[in-house]
């Protein structure tokens, strides 16, 4: 799995502490440091909108079908997707789960039928079948590639929801990594203000912040 920042807002912090200056009529009161107190106590009233005048784009890289069909059920974010209608999905790479790597007689019997998967798309290629039909057989497990650009304020509910307990290990490893770029993009924004106000598993999110983030 890979995660590229493309794109991000020019004075992504900034950009928000103006919106939410304009709301109170306050910008004489903007300082070289004025966001790291104000922004934090924006997240934590709920005064949540201002996020959304920042975004940040990735390219993501390596993950499954089976995490992008769960990341792209995020309708406040905008996606392209490499298209198995439209490339050539011959010798696709695909991801195998570590319960199934770590258990030599499941791994063995997964990257057998992910080989013969292949075989059999390559045959119905070379049949004269388009690749919008071939790929009907494609897994889940097979790799993807996708651009997802999302304003601040729902970076901070994607990684609210995907960076929890019940959320899969791939989409949680995904947002992990997209959370520690944020962070360190924009601090007063993406530290633990937002989910200690409103999260129902901040102590969870804690540990990983200290141990995979800042
Ligand atoms: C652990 C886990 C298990 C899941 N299991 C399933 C499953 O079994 N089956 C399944 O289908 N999905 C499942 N999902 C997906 C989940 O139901 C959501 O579709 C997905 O997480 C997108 O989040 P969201 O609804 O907050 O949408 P987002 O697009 O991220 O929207 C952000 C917020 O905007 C608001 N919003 C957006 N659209 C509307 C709207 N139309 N009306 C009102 N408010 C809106 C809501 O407040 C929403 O929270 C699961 C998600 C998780 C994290």
């Amino acid at each position: 799995m890979n995660v590229e920042l493309i794109y991000i807002s020019p004075d992504a912090e900034g950009s928000c502490e103006i919106g939410a200056r304009v709301c109170y009529d306050s910008n004489d009161k903007t300082t070289d440091t004025s966001r790291e107190r104000m922004l934090p106590s924006l997240l934590r009233s709920g005064h949540l909108s201002i996020f959304e005048h920042s975004s940040a784009s990735f390219k993501i890289d390596g993950i499954s079908r089976t995490a992008s069909h769960q990341i792209v059920r995020h309708r406040m974010s905008s996606f392209s997707q490499r298209s198995q209608r439209y490339v050539n999905e011959g010798d696709f790479t695909f991801v195998t789960p570590p319960s199934i790597e770590q258990n030599p007689e499941a791994n063995a019997s997964y990257q057998e039928i992910m080989k013969t998967l292949n075989e059999q798309y390559l045959a119905l290629i070379k049949l004269g079948i388009k690749k919008e039909d071939a790929r009907f057989i494609l897994p889940n497990a097979a790799s993807t590639t996708l651009v997802m650009t999302t304003n601040f304020r729902e970076w901070l509910h994607v990684i609210d929801m995907r960076v929890s307990k019940p959320a899969q290990w791939e989409i949680r490893e995904l947002l992990i990594l997209i959370w520690k770029e944020l962070y360190k993009q924009a601090p007063n924004i993406f530290s633990m203000h937002y989910f200690n106000a409103w999260s129902k598993d901040a102590e969870y999110k804690q540990n990983i912040f200290d141990e995979r983030i800042k």
